[in-house]
């Protein structure tokens, strides 16, 4: 018998159910939640990204602005931009994609967004709450991660949680919130020295790689709950994650697919972001 897929899908839809509700709540007030949406340069993975963010504020009602900015768009006037989004009152939220051109400084990029609409969860006033316990905004695919297992009824309480990958945005604020909710953690990256045996331990195991199926069945414990945030292209264009989804599907207790998995989760905790920041600060 194989184990259970957590179908992100599903599980991001019925959340975006309940955030309807909730936006609704505010429309009765005379408040639409807004997000701004700033691309810089024409990098085709960001175009995607943005085009879904934009798809998901209009199937839910929320308001939203973007601007697409050539890669050649001097640094000041992004800074500029921002700081004139960050008095819109229109505008709860504000998310640069990233990556963005060489010549910006994206520290300095992400310090300029006002906390109160830094929906992303990036800034570092919103990734130091993080630490603290009591983050205003969880940064989304994280935040996506620990729905899924909320959904799925796995509570990390007490579990050894093996995280690989220790990305500002993935890796380590997952580890973070994993340890808040009372997991062991165990965080792994290139230089962990025996990888397989530090995730042989995992009852809870997050593959935040980016390398096409590096994690194979003999690698994870039986009965492991696996989650998977790589995304890989291949070269025959279809999208794989970081996990030997296959190869281990029927060895572990619960797994997520890649697409279907963390994937439709991002933009889902995006919209919850926008939804709470119009709550807290309209
Ligand atoms: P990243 O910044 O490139 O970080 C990758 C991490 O993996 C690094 O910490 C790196 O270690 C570690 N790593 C690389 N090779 C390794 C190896 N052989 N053994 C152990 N660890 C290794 O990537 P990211 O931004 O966190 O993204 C990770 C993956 O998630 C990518 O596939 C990305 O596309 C995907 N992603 C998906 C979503 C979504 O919405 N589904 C959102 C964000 C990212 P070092 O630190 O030592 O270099």
């Amino acid at each position: 018998m194989g184990g259970m897929i957590i179908d992100g899908t599903k599980i991001g839809n019925e959340l975006r159910e309940k955030l309807k509700g909730r936006i609704a709540t505010l429309k009765a007030r005379g408040k639409v939640p807004g997000l701004a949406v700033i691309l810089v340069g024409d990098n085709p993975a960001s175009k995607v990204y943005v085009r879904m963010k934009e798809k998901a504020c209009e199937s839910l009602g929320i308001y939203s602005e973007k601007y697409a900015l050539s890669a050649q768009t001097p640094q000041d006037e992004v800074l500029e931009l921002i700081k004139r989004l960050n008095q819109d009152e229109k505008i709860h939220g504000i998310l640069v994609q990233l990556p963005l051109p060489d010549h910006f400084n994206e520290e300095l990029i992400i310090e300029s967004i006002i906390p109160t609409k830094d929906v992303d969860g990036f800034h570092p006033i919103n990734v130091g709450n993080l630490m603290l316990g009591k983050a205003l905004f969880q940064p989304c695919t994280p935040a996506g991660v620990m729905e899924l297992l909320h959904s799925s009824q796995i509570d990390p309480k007490g579990k050894n949680a093996v995280v690989v990958g220790r990305s500002n945005i993935v890796g380590k604020p997952v580890a973070v919130m994993l340890l808040q909710e009372h997991a062991t953690v165990t965080i792994c990256h290139s230089r962990t020295r025996s990888l397989a045996d530090e995730t042989r331990r995992a009852d809870i195991l997050i593959a935040a790689i980016g390398k096409p199926k590096m994690i194979t069945a003999d690698m994870v414990k039986e009965g492991a709950v696996v989650i998977d945030v790589g995304v890989n292209r291949l070269p025959d264009g279809s999208l794989v994650g970081d996990v030997d989804f296959e190869g281990m599907k029927d060895k572990v207790a619960a797994i997520t697919p890649v697409p279907g998995g963390v994937g439709p989760m991002t933009i889902t905790m995006l919209m919850a972001n926008t939804v709470k920041s119009a709550e807290l600060f309209s």
